[in-house]
């Protein structure tokens, strides 16, 4: 089912006797997201992630702006009519019920059209000649076939006996996850759903939400603050701050090519190195460095230049920069310099390069490559194409 978020804006109004301003938490947001596909909403604690959630499954009303399942308006809808399945960062299981009832939970007050038969099993119709339709509750039977069923998918059926405490934090969130499928939901809806497990059942249990996606072909929202979580798993994804959507796309096209400054830090780990840098007429610089030629042009002026990590290497290229290694790390693969250079706005710059290289501290010069290199105003920190 695509979801297509229109203008969506959410205004939260302030307390003035006691000092709080109105918070804008979402501003303006129009996105598409396709159908079946896995689209994360990242960016930093604050940025609106679970108020554009919350409004999609209907639990907050927009301030202004439309939500549509397909062709059809939900913006109004209940939660319950938008056919939604949520989970959250803290499971939210009921602990006093088994697994089996927890997945149940949803399908006890269904009510489903189910056509109508007589004793004999020929069809009930009406005047017209056409099949009768009555609402009515599943049969215990239906709602055992469905609770295995979705118990198999995420793999937790020797568990279904179990209570909640007698599970750990991936299997509690499996079965959060196994009750908001266990009604076929139109999209799933998950918010930090990896952020109270350890580190080894994070990978784990991503793994697991990016394989049940793909077997379902549910679409699915995926609420992330951790770059890397959302990276690893998702097909799309919008980078959010303060409200606002900065960008839009595959992760690795956005890792590969961002848009401003803010989504280039916020994408990659270590972090990119930032600098202040400057516009001349034969190049630019990173303090006397020059560290791309100034091919096309571009007037004079102050700029940041980014560089990845993993765009340092060694000797190559004609263009250099200047660090003074102050250690080397070595892991497995590759090593890791921490030097400095003034210009750059952190203490320290990083540095990743394969370690067949011998390097030693004290000051070298570091090749760039071309394509890991980003340069943005300085006043309005867009990307400057170069
Ligand atoms: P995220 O999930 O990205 O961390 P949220 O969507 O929870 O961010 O919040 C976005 C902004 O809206 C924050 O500044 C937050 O303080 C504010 N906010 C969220 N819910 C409320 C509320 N019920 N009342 C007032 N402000 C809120
Ligand atoms: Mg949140």
């Amino acid at each position: 089912m695509e979801i297509r978020l229109k203008n969506l804006t959410k205004e939260f109004p302030g307390e003035p006797k006691k000092n709080i301003p109105d918070t804008v938490a979402v501003s303006n947001l129009s996105v598409t997201i396709p159908d079946g596909k896995l689209v994360g909403l990242l960016g930093p604690s604050g940025c609106g992630k679970s108020t554009t959630l919350y409004m999609i499954a209907g639990l907050k009303q927009p301030t202004s702006g439309e939500i549509w399942f397909g062709d059809q308006d939900v913006t109004n809808l209940t939660p319950e009519k938008r056919g939604i399945g949520l989970v959250f960062q803290n499971y939210a299981l009921y602990p006093h019920m088994s697994v089996y009832k927890n997945v149940a939970f949803p399908l006890t007050n269904l009510r489903v059209e189910k056509p109508v038969f007589y004793k004999d099993g020929t069809p009930v119709l009406d005047e017209n000649g056409k099949q009768v339709y009555r609402r009515r509750r599943l049969a215990r039977t239906e709602i055992d076939a469905l609770v295995r069923k979705t118990a198999k998918l995420v793999q937790i059926e020797e568990y279904l006996d179990r209570k909640p405490s007698q599970l750990s934090g991936g299997q509690q969130q499996r079965v959060a996850i196994a009750r908001a499928l266990v009604k076929k939901p139109r999209v799933l809806l998950l918010d930090e759903p990896l952020s109270n497990l350890d580190a080894r059942l994070r990978i784990q249990t991503r793994e697991e939400i990016r394989r049940i996606q793909r077997e379902t072909g549910i679409t699915t929202v995926f609420v992330t603050h951790d770059q890397e979580e959302a990276m690893s798993i998702c097909d799309q994804m919008v980078v959010m701050k303060l409200g606002v959507q900065q960008e839009i796309g595959a992760p690795q096209d956005i890792y590969n090519n961002p848009h401003n400054l803010f989504v280039a830090q916020f994408l990659g780990n270590p972090p990119i190195n930032t600098f202040k840098g400057e516009i001349k007429a034969d190049g630019i610089y990173i303090g006397t460095d020059k560290v791309l030629p100034n091919s096309r042009h571009l007037a004079n002026g102050k700029v940041f230049v980014a560089i990845r990590p993993e765009g340092f290497v060694f000797g190559a290229g004609r263009e250099t920069l200047s660090l003074h290694v102050q250690s080397i790390v070595i892991m497995g693969r590759d090593i890791v310099l921490n030097g400095t250079n003034p210009a750059s706005i952190k203490p320290v710059v990083k540095a990743e390069l394969s370690s067949d290289k011998q390097v030693s501290t004290g000051d070298i010069r570091c090749g760039i490559r071309p394509d890991k290199i980003f340069v943005f105003d300085a006043k309005t920190e867009e990307r400057i194409e170069l």
